[in-house]
């Protein structure tokens, strides 16, 4: 039977998924990273709703998610989670990058979702230490979902050559 975890090499906007979750910021409105490479490949259409979730429920917090329709993505939906900013690990991190991960696939569940992709959230611009992001990301998804059955794909997808090893390893 193959994995309901899978890692992948590559570029997480060309993933023909259900959903795609994106490493946002608190304001929605679109940044650099994996951001932006998702903005840029949803088209303007993706910026307009997210700015329309901003009108009506404000700011992302930390650990949070919410969904909006995809644009010219492949994935049926964007799911924009907001990771923790890394402070030296005292600041809540671990738990917030917990929730990121959690609040995206009980958001991926409550939409009926089958199948969800991730990027390594936190670990760009957010200065999370990676290996430490891939053990709470394997560790939040497999807790998950051992005890529910939707989502039932889940893939990692790695850009970055160091995040592809680390997550490869814990697989
Ligand atoms: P954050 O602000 O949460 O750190 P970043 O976008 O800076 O978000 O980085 C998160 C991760 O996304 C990094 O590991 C980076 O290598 C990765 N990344 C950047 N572009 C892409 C992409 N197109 N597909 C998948 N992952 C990406």
């Amino acid at each position: 039977m193959q994995s309901r975890i899978q890692v992948i090499r590559g570029d997480i906007t060309t993933m023909q998924v259900d959903v795609i979750v994106n490493a946002a910021n608190s304001s929605l409105m679109g940044g650099g990273g994996v951001d932006g490479a998702i903005h840029r490949a949803a088209g303007p259409a993706l910026l307009e709703a997210c700015k329309v979730v901003r009108q009506q429920q404000g700011e992302c917090a930390p650990g949070h998610a919410v969904i909006t329709l995809a644009g010219n993505l492949p994935a049926k939906a964007v799911i924009h989670t907001v990771g923790p900013i890394w402070r030296g690990g005292e600041h809540n991190e671990a738990r917030l990058l917990e929730d990121a991960y959690r609040n995206s696939l009980q958001l991926a569940r409550d939409n009926d979702f089958h199948s969800i992709a991730f990027p390594a959230i936190s670990t760009g611009i957010y200065g999370y230490p990676k290996a430490a992001a891939a053990e709470i990301a394997f560790h939040a998804v497999s807790d998950y979902i051992t005890r529910r059955p939707q989502p039932e794909q889940i893939y990692f997808v790695c850009y970055d050559e160091e995040n592809a090893g680390l997550y490869e390893r814990l697989l």
